[in-house]
C-alpha cells in the first residue's frame, strides 16, 4: 500500500495547497480518499483523474468534497472521448441528503452509500468504515492489506472510539485542527494537535501523520505540541508526503 497526501489543510487551503485528499495505491488500484479543494489539481501530477478506480468520502462537508464536482466533469468527458468505459463509484455517507443527492452524475459517477462496520475490498486491501464523533455522519477508514494497517481518522472529536477500531496501526492519519490553547469551549467534532497525539499513543500507533491543519499555524508550534504527547514516528502532513507499507 502507498499513501500520498494531496491536500491536508482545513478549513481552507494555503496558497498552492489543498483541503483534505489522499491517494491510496494498492495492488495496482488507485483510490482517492476525500476530495477537497485543490485535490484534483494535485492528483493530476500523478495521473489523469479519470484513471481513478474509486473514490471514498469520509463525510459530506465542503472541505472534503468540493473537488468531486469537477471530478464528475473529468470522468464524464473521459467517457465521451472513449478514454474510460465504466462509471466511477463514489463510496460516501447518505447524509446529509442534500449533498448526497449531488454525488451521482449522469452515467459517469455512481454513489454507493457506506455504513458503520461495512467493508469494501480493493486491490488486495480491505477498507472498513467506523463512525467518528463529528457534526454529521463521518467515517474513519481502517485499511488493511495483509499485516499492514492504515487508520485514516477523517474528521473526529476526542470522544471517538479509536481503541475499538484498531490497535497498533502502521500509520495513523489523524486530524489536529487546532493548537490545544485554541480549543473551542463547546465540542465541535475535532481534535487539537495534542489530542491527536494522545489518541495515537493510546492505540499504539507506530507512526502518526497529523493532518487537517489550519494553514496559518507554523510547523514548529504544531510539532512541539504533538511531541509532548507522542514519542513514536511523527510527521505533519504536507502535499506530496508519501509512505509505502
Ligand atoms: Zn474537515
Amino acid at each position: 500500500m502507498k499513501w500520498t497526501v494531496l491536500g491536508c489543510q482545513s478549513p481552507y487551503p494555503a496558497p498552492g495547497g489543498g483541503t483534505p485528499g489522499y491517494l491510496l495505491e494498492t495492488g495496482g488500484e488507485k483510490i482517492l480518499v476525500d476530495c477537497g479543494s485543490g485535490v484534483l489539481s494535485r492528483l493530476g501530477r500523478y495521473f489523469p483523474p479519470h484513471q481513478l478506480d474509486a473514490v471514498l468520502l469520509s463525510h459530506l462537508h465542503a472541505d472534503h468534497i468540493v473537488d468531486l464536482f469537477v471530478l464528475q466533469y473529468a470522468v464524464w468527458t473521459a467517457i465521451r472521448l472513449g478514454k474510460r468505459k465504466s462509471p466511477l463509484t463514489v463510496y460516501a455517507p447518505s447524509q446529509p441528503a442534500g449533498w448526497a443527492d449531488k454525488i451521482a452524475y449522469r452515467r459517469a459517477v455512481t454513489h454507493q452509500p457506506i455504513r458503520e462496520g461495512e467493508s469494501v475490498a480493493f486491490g488486495g486491501c480491505t477498507v472498513t468504515f467506523h463512525r467518528t464523533e463529528h457534526a454529521i455522519p463521518c467515517y474513519a477508514m481502517e485499511i488493511r492489506a495483509g499485516e499492514r494497517v492504515i487508520l485514516y481518522g477523517a474528521d473526529a472529536g476526542p470522544s471517538t472510539g479509536w481503541e475499538s477500531m484498531c490497535r497498533n496501526p502502521d500509520l495513523f492519519v489523524c486530524e489536529g485542527s487546532y493548537l490545544h490553547r485554541d480549543t473551542p469551549e463547546r465540542p465541535v467534532g475535532h481534535h487539537s494537535v495534542f489530542q491527536a497525539a494522545e489518541a495515537a499513543r493510546r492505540i499504539g500507533a507506530k507512526r502518526l501523520l497529523i493532518t487537517h491543519l489550519y494553514p496559518e499555524y507554523d510547523f514548529p508550534s504544531l510539532l512541539q505540541e504533538a511531541e509532548s504527547a507522542y514519542n513514536g514516528e511523527l510527521s505533519l502532513a504536507e502535499p506530496g508526503w508519501t509512505l509505502s507499507l
